[in-house]
């Protein structure tokens, strides 16, 4: 028998194998001996779906913001720790991927946007809005508006098993809109009529409501509510869009404070839109007023945009634990503006809504990305690019059509936070406001595996290229939902078949099915991306016929092999399904959605790369016997219709 060494502070969790399995707090198994026996290492070690290392691994955990390797288990994170320990929990089946260098980092979280639920979406389907959030690292976006027919595309998305990344709605209780005779209108979707939906393990929930407490100087919204009037030559007030020299207050304050206090009573946060001063101390005391001495962190209320805080309630916002969003990149630096309407000296009051970023409070970003703008165009106002928003906060500095950078003015530069700080508020901060920092927004094992590779390390490089930073991977609960072009090497291709494709909800569902017979010689550098629920399926062990069968109906790509000539390695990761069949997991990867409906025949080669474990043999050198190393080719039938 072998004497084997183990790595002795390996944090191991055990985790539940079914795939709706929700994240368990970590369990930490005492450090083992260093030197055991087989018998003893064996048993409690789960082994690792994918493992990531060699790259630069942000946990946004402050007690451990860095590590060398991160392992990935069915849809949660296994571990993080060194690359000793976490390759450690390789087994034959567990894919490795070498960042070589590149950056992995929790998925983005979208703290306020109306990417999903917003009329138009420039005639994008839901689809196509979803893979655009996803292409940009998005793995969870928390929806500022919504009425019941958006909800219940939502819903309808859900159910189909197309909503591909988590959804927070915030249901709207009135629209930012005012009436013929300048009232605020009443809208009240989902609640009062039904309860908050908070399961962590939903993709769609709704954790809170929406109320516009002032405008937003457009037509039909009025204007920001200002303690005091706007300034008399504002071109503003020429437009007729403010309701009065004071802007537009949608509330009074006994009516707010009760619809504030129900919804409290009913489990929802609420998400308050106030730009102006007077909206924002209304939207402050309303929350007073429902806490009534709780803390905040029971409740979560917060305010959106604050776009013209006064110095005052600055400690407010502390006292009373008030989450707050911030936009990340826009032209707020020009002083003009803000003295045009609101007077001299209120830069500051101007520039607080970035103050408030570098504040003891809860704050994350807003993209506020409304279809406003093209979800291509990256340097302007409403940006969806959170690769942009980063920068913004970082820097305060604006990107110029002709590409130069202007530097920000004082008074906003001052507000500029660390990159540190600025992810959290992209990833954590935003998890909180919904309530669920416990399951994503950081990389802590049995969280979701909601994982983004970028192109470098935002710490570490200088803050005026940090735009230039790129998207590679988007992965969603352990599932790849984004490969960047020619950036396969990064993609774990247990997950493949929907990459880079935009499946359209307009569309019939694509079933395929490929047959593999073992008897061709031939060989062509394709690859064969298999579908998730393949490797989940096979990974959770042996299923009766009919199991089998629901299986095929419900999965998009099933694989059914022919019990022949499969090498040590197939069977490794076999089970029997069907009578005479084997279903395996395919460590290789084919583009499938790519191809036209119809019939297929394709030929692709397994290659077995021996090069992943050589040097990390589990339980000592020599251990791991490369007997699947070599090559089979299949003919594979593919049909889609
Ligand atoms: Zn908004």
């Amino acid at each position: 028998m072998h004497k084997l060494t183990v790595y002795t502070f390996i944090v191991i969790v055990l985790i539940g194998t079914s795939a709706c399995a929700t994240p368990q707090e970590a369990t930490q198994i005492p450090s083992l001996p260093t030197e055991v026996t087989e018998e003893d290492t064996i048993q409690p070690v789960e082994s690792a779906d994918i493992i990531f290392y060699n790259g630069q691994i942000i946990t946004i955990e402050a007690s451990n913001p860095s590590v060398e390797a991160l392992a990935v288990k069915g849809n949660t994170i296994l571990a993080l720790g060194s690359e000793e320990e976490i390759l450690a929990l390789q087994d034959q089946h567990t894919q490795l991927i070498d960042l070589q260098g590149a950056a992995l980092l929790p998925g983005f979280i979208d703290g306020h946007t109306h990417i999903l639920a917003f009329p138009d979406r420039m005639g994008r389907s839901l689809a196509e809005a979803q893979e655009t959030a996803i292409r940009y690292g998005f793995t969870t976006v928390n929806e500022m508006w919504s009425n019941q027919d958006y909800l219940d595309s939502l819903f309808q998305a859900e159910q189909e098993g197309n909503l591909r990344m988590r959804v927070n709605v915030f249901a709207c209780y009135n629209i930012g809109m005012l009436d013929d005779n300048n009232q605020k209108i009443i809208m009240k979707t989902w609640y009062p009529e039904n309860q908050p939906i908070l399961d962590p393990e939903k993709h769609l929930r709704i954790p809170g409501i929406k109320i516009f407490v002032d405008g937003a100087m457009t037509a039909g919204r009025g204007c920001w509510a200002l303690s005091e009037p706007y300034m008399p030559d504002s071109p503003i007030l020429d437009s007729g869009i403010c309701g009065s020299e004071y802007g537009d207050l949608y509330w009074s304050q006994e009516e707010l404070n009760q619809v504030v206090q129900e919804a409290q009573n009913a489990g929802y946060r609420v998400a308050f839109h106030a730009m102006g001063d007077q909206a924002i101390e209304t939207a402050l005391d309303a929350i007073e007023f429902a806490l009534n001495g709780e803390p905040n962190e029971l409740h979560r209320h917060q305010i959106q945009h604050n776009s013209l805080a006064r110095p005052d309630q600055l400690p407010r916002y502390e006292t009373l634990n008030v989450l707050a969003s911030v936009r990340g990149y826009g032209n707020f630096s020009l002083p003009e503006v803000s003295e045009l309407h609101f007077g001299p000296d209120r830069d500051p009051w101007y520039a607080n809504r970035y103050a408030l970023a570098n504040m003891d409070i809860h704050a994350y970003l807003e993209t506020d990305f409304g279809w406003t703008v093209d979800p291509d165009d990256r340097f302007v106002q409403r940006t969806l690019d959170p690769i942009v928003h980063l920068f913004g906060l970082v820097t305060h500095k604006y990107v110029n059509e002709d590409g130069s950078i202007c530097d920000p003015v004082s008074w906003t530069a001052a507000h500029a936070i660390s990159v540190e700080r600025a992810l959290e508020m992209m990833t954590i901060e935003p998890a909180y406001a919904v309530s669920m920092e416990d399951y994503i927004g950081s990389l802590k094992p049995g969280k979701y595996a909601d994982l983004i590779i970028l192109s470098d390390n935002p710490l570490s490089i200088d803050p005026d290229i940090i735009k230039d930073l790129k998207v590679w991977m988007t992965m969603i609960a352990g599932k790849v939902e984004y490969c960047d072009n020619g950036k396969d090497m990064y993609c774990p291709n247990v997950n493949g078949g929907e990459i880079n494709i935009a499946p359209s909800l307009e569309e019939p569902i694509q079933k395929t099915q490929i047959m593999f017979n073992c008897d061709n010689e031939e060989n062509l550098p394709m690859n064969l991306k298999t579908n998730y629920h393949i490797q989940t399926y096979v990974r959770w062990g042996a299923k009766t016929e009919e199991q089998v069968n629901d299986f095929i109906e419900s999965a998009d790509c099933v694989i059914l092999v022919d019990n022949k000539k499969v090498d040590s390695y197939i069977s490794h990761s076999t089970v029997n399904p069907v009578p005479g069949k084997d279903m395996f997991f395919v460590h290789s990867s084919c583009d499938v959605g790519k191809l036209e409906s119809g019939t297929h025949k394709i030929l692709t080669r397994f290659v077995f790369d021996k090069r992943i474990y050589d040097g990390y043999d589990r339980y000592g050198p020599g251990t791991d016997n490369p007997t699947y190393e070599g090559t089979c080719t299949v003919t594979i039938e593919y049909l889609t219709y």
